[in-house]
């Protein structure tokens, strides 16, 4: 699904890359923390995955494209397959709840049939049925966040890009939202997380890729943390330890569900959320083609010359 090959990223005007001889496959439906002190090279890999950025050297392929090759214009139908969620949320301050989760979907030319059933359905996805008409500055920090996820998914993407999402968030709002992200990926989507939040790392026990300076130190596929004396000590040690019997707990719920129930059903999803939803969500991949949206989103030509192997 991501394939690294000897990546590296020099910015302009730098002396060290950003990103030295990274080499990394990550498959279709894995849960991956890309860990690593402020500045070692997290957000540059998210960029290029995204293809926000090209690497100096080295190949990177995401969806079984080589990004080298794809050309220009193909990247916006591109994007399209992969949400992505950030530290600031990034939501339109003038737009409603329901209007900055359909922007995209209405910008790429989605039918209004669509839209008034694809964005219920990622708000109750999340939890936030029911908060369609407010704006984002009547929303808590977690809420908000719920919304920049809703809207990463509304597309119903294969791969979720998650850039410090918990970092402005307090511990027990940051446990939930971790929480929504372990039942996302539990429905299939490939979920990878760069963060800092080492009592989360700890007790998800899942796959760790750690840089340093750029370089890979680590790729664990049930990893913690790892090298602490980087992290930032932003939340005192008492609520620190909190979060992490709350995030061990929240985890173990999340397994419990997951272990028991394969995969995700609309009516488990509905449960979870404890909210009843009149649009029964499902998270598994959608054929796109026949909701009849294909061209729209440009995904009727996705296989064909770009393909590059086993990696999609
Ligand atoms: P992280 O997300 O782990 O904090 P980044 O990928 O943002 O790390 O940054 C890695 C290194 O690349 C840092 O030294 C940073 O200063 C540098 N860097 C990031 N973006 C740019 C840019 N656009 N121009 C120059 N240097 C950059
Ligand atoms: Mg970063």
């Amino acid at each position: 699904m991501i394939r690294f090959e000897n990546v590296t990223k020099r910015y302009r005007g730098t002396k060290r890359p950003a990103l030295s001889g990274v080499d990394f496959e990550i498959q279709r439906g894995e849960f991956v923390f890309l860990v690593g002190a402020s500045g070692s090279g997290k957000s540059s890999c998210l960029r290029l995955i995204l293809r926000e950025d090209v690497p100096t050297s080295g190949r990177v392929a995401v969806l079984g494209r080589d990004l080298r090759s794809l050309a220009n214009r193909k990247v916006p139908y591109f994007r399209r397959n992969i949400g992505s969620v950030f530290q600031d949320f990034r939501l339109l301050p003038s737009k409603t709840v329901f209007q900055n989760v359909a922007f995209t979907l209405q910008v790429t030319g989605s039918s209004r049939g669509f839209i008034s059933q694809a964005v219920p359905e990622a708000l109750a996805l999340v939890g936030l049925a029911g908060k369609e008409k407010r704006m984002p500055h009547e929303l808590s920090g977690g809420e908000q966040q719920r919304v920049a996820i809703a809207r990463a998914l509304v597309n119903r993407p294969q791969l979720l890009l998650a850039d410090e999402p918990t970092g402005n968030l307090d511990p027990a709002t940051s446990v939930d939202i971790m929480q929504l992200l372990a039942r996302i990926n539990a429905g299939g989507t490939t979920v990878v997380m760069a963060t800092h939040e080492a009592a989360f790392v700890d007790q998800m026990q899942r796959r760790v890729i750690e840089l340093k300076h750029g370089e890979m130190v680590r790729d664990e596929t049930h990893g913690g943390y790892g090298d602490r004396s980087m992290i930032p000590r932003l939340v005192p040690e008492q609520e620190r330890g909190a979060a992490a019997t709350a995030a061990l707990s929240a985890v173990q719920e999340v397994q419990r569900e997951t272990e028991t129930l394969e995969p995700l059903t609309a009516e488990r999803i509905a449960e979870m959320n404890r909210t009843p939803s009149t649009h029964p969500i499902v998270l598994p991949e959608v054929d796109v083609a026949e909701l009849g949206v294909a061209d729209r989103l440009g995904l009727a030509d996705a296989a064909g010359e770009d393909e590059v192997g086993p990696t999609s």
